[in-house]
C-alpha cells in the first residue's frame, strides 16, 4: 500500500485516515473496531504515563549517563521562561520524559521504536494539553499515525540499524505530523503532506548512539523530532504542500538509508559515538 492509494480510498469512502486504519485492521486481521480501539487505548494510557513520568521527578537512566533533563526543562517551562509557545514547549517536555523513561527501563510504547518513543505521544498529548479533544479523537489520530508508519515500514525501514535515525526519529516525526493534522481536522492528503515535510527535514539523519545506548543523542532527538512534527503539521494545515509527494520521500529515505555506511547505522562506530567525549563516556561505562 502507498499514500496515493490510501488518499484515494479515503476520498472515495469519505473517511479519515484513522477510520481507514480501523477498516484495514478488520480486513487484514479480522479485528473488530472495538478490539482495535481497546488496544489503541491501552497503548495511549502507557504513552501518557511515560510522557508525564520524568516531569514529576528527575529520572536517571540505568547507565547513569543521562537523566533529569525532562524535569529541568519542565520546571523552566512552567516558570514561563520558554521562548517557545505552550504547545511546542509542552511537546518537548513530554518527548524528553518518554525517552528518559525508556532509558530508565520504564514502560513505554515503542512507536515505531523504543529510541523514537517520545515523539508521537509528545505530539498527541501536547495537542490535548492546549486544545480540547475526546479520547476517541486521540485514538483516531494514533491510528492515522499507524497508517503512515505502515507505509514507511513497507517501502523503507523503521530501524536505525537499517536506515539510520531518519528511519526511527524521522518516521516517528512523520507519523506524529500526520496524527496532529488529523486531530486538527485536516484531510488525509494534508496528513501525508505533513508526513512528507517531516521526513524531508530529517532525511539523512544518522544513527550514532554513544556507547551503543539509546540515550545520547536519542533523548534530545525526540525533543527535536516532535518540533519537526508540529512544524510540518502546521505548514500542512495552512495549505502548504510538499513538492515531493510522501511516497517519493519514503523512497528517497530508503535509498539514503541503504547508502549510509555501517558506522552510521546503530553500530556506535561513527558520528557522535566516536567523538572524544562520546568515547570517554563509553570508557566510563565499559572500561577502556
Ligand atoms: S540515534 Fe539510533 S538508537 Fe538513537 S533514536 Fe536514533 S536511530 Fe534510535
Amino acid at each position: 500500500m502507498d499514500a496515493i492509494t490510501v488518499i484515494e480510498r479515503c476520498r472515495q469512502e469519505e473517511i479519515s485516515l484513522g477510520e481507514l486504519a480501523l477498516r484495514l485492521e478488520g480486513e487484514q486481521n479480522g479485528a473488530s473496531p472495538d478490539e482495535v480501539l481497546d488496544r489503541v487505548e491501552q497503548m495511549l494510557v502507557v504513552m501518557e504515563r511515560a510522557a508525564h513520568e520524568a516531569l514529576a521527578k528527575p529520572v536517571r537512566s540505568v547507565s547513569g549517563l543521562t537523566g533529569g533533563d525532562a524535569y529541568r526543562y519542565d520546571q523552566y517551562r512552567k516558570e514561563g521562561r520558554s521562548i517557545l509557545g505552550e504547545a511546542a514547549s509542552m511537546a518537548m517536555a513530554f518527548a524528553l520524559s518518554s525517552s528518559e523513561t525508556n532509558a530508565a527501563m520504564g514502560r513505554i510504547v515503542a512507536c515505531p521504536t523504543a529510541g523514537s518513543c517520545g515523539i508521537l505521544p509528545a505530539a498527541l498529548f501536547s495537542m490535548a494539553h492546549t486544545h480540547t479533544f475526546s479520547r476517541r479523537q486521540l485514538q483516531d489520530a494514533f491510528l492515522a499515525a499507524g497508517v503512515v508508519g505502515m507505509i514507511i515500514d513497507e517501502h523503507a525501514s523503521l530501524a536505525g540499524a537499517q536506515g539510520g535515525c531518519q528511519a526511527e526519529c524521522g518516521s516517528a516525526a512523520a507519523m506524529a505530523a500526520a496524527a496532529v493534522v488529523q486531530l486538527m481536522g485536516g484531510s488525509p492528503a494534508q496528513c501525508f503532506h505533513a508526513g512528507a515535510i517531516a521526513i524531508k527535514n530529517m532525511l539523512g539523519l544518522v544513527c550514532d548512539p554513544v556507547a551503543g545506548l539509546v540515550e545520547i543523542p536519542c533523548i534530545k532527538r525526540n525533543a527535536g523530532g516532535v518540533l519537526q512534527a508540529l512544524g510540518a503539521a502546521d505548514l500542512a494545515l495552512s495549505g502548504v504542500e510538499s513538492y515531493i509527494p510522501f511516497d517519493d520521500t519514503v523512497e528517497a529515505m530508503n535509498r539514503v538509508g541503504n547508502a549510509m555506511p555501517a558506522a552510521l547505522r546503530e553500530t556506535a562506530l561513527g558520528g557522535l559515538a566516536t567523538t572524544a567525549s562520546g568515547k570517554e563516556m563509553r570508557e566510563r561505562i565499559y572500561g577502556a
